[in-house]
């Protein structure tokens, strides 16, 4: 079955170029590149199935101040627009409207607001699920641990609600959801990250979640290549940088496999050029752009 996909934004979070985009050993080699925080967008996708199946590919960030108070200062989602129910709003549907949501993996900024997605099933890979249930500390604030509220706050992560918890459902390796929409293991950012494939009338689409952290992680620079005999710009923010390469080169073949520029193709939670497109193209045309449409 096809889809058509439309990117919702629900927020921005301030990230150092050097730090989280590319690992540090490139840093010699982008020297155009700030070292001062870039605001990147955090993408949620809509796919409309032809027979009106509705999925979610995560469901995006928390509210500013729930950000910026236990993630990255200078997080912000704007009350009543960027909140993932006021964005599918813009498409003419509610969270309650939502089949099926699934995962790239269960860090905060792609889990929030699950209580609203009342009928749907939740799926994820088993290791993150896991894993976001026993994280070594430096994942605490990651996977929303209890042990990391202070001032008399109460921390339930969106995914451990009751009436949300008992909804998930657990994936490994490749495998289909629904007919038109695979999953496959793209680790490295996250102990169980996936990627989702959306078959659309104009080939397949990767939502690689933050498994290719920008887009250019994809694009080797000729400096790179030549000093340090890479073949891809790796990410900065990883917890096995050996897979998250392999990730990013499997990601690759895929597409050239399927015939598609990866360029156009692959649909990253935090591409500040995709950020960029739709505001323009929202501006010109008074709706969000759509993917899928034969070219
Ligand atoms: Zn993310």
């Amino acid at each position: 079955m096809n889809f058509k996909i439309t990117p919702l934004n629900t927020g921005f979070i301030p990230t150092k170029p050097l730090e989280y985009h590319y690992h540090f050993s490139c840093k010699p080699y982008l020297k155009d590149i700030p070292d001062e925080p870039v605001p990147l967008p955090d993408f949620t996708f809509l796919l409309e199935g032809e027979d009106g199946t509705l999925v979610m590919v995560d469901t995006g960030m928390a509210w500013t101040e729930r950000a910026n108070k236990y993630h990255h200062k200078g997080s912000w989602q704007t009350e009543g627009v960027d909140d993932i129910e006021s964005m599918l709003k813009k498409t003419g549907h509610t969270p309650a409207d939502i089949d099926l949501v699934v995962f790239t993996h269960l860090h905060w900024d792609h889990v929030f607001y699950l209580e609203k997605f009342t009928k749907a099933r939740f799926i994820v890979n088993k290791k993150e699920w896991d894993y976001a249930h026993n994280p070594v500390p430096l994942h605490f604030k990651s996977y929303e641990r209890p042990i990391i509220a202070k001032d008399g706050d109460v921390i339930v992560a969106p995914f451990d609600q009751d009436g949300v918890k008992e909804r998930f459902e657990f994936v490994e390796g490749e495998t289909e959801i629904i007919p038109g929409i695979s999953v496959y293991e793209s680790f490295g950012h996250c102990p169980g990250h996936q990627t989702v494939v959306v078959e659309t009338e104009n080939g397949p689409y990767y939502c690689v979640g933050d498994s290719v952290f920008v887009m250019g992680n994809i694009d080797v620079t000729k400096e790179v290549e030549e000093n340090l005999h890479y073949d891809i710009m790796p990410p900065g923010r990883y917890v096995d940088i050996v897979a998250s390469w392999e990730t990013i080169r499997d990601t690759l073949a895929r597409c050239k496999k399927a015939g598609v520029d990866p360029h156009k193709h692959l649909l990253l939670a935090h591409d500040k050029g995709l950020s960029d497109f739709v505001t323009e193209y929202e501006k010109e045309h008074g709706v969000l752009p759509k993917f899928g449409d034969k070219e």
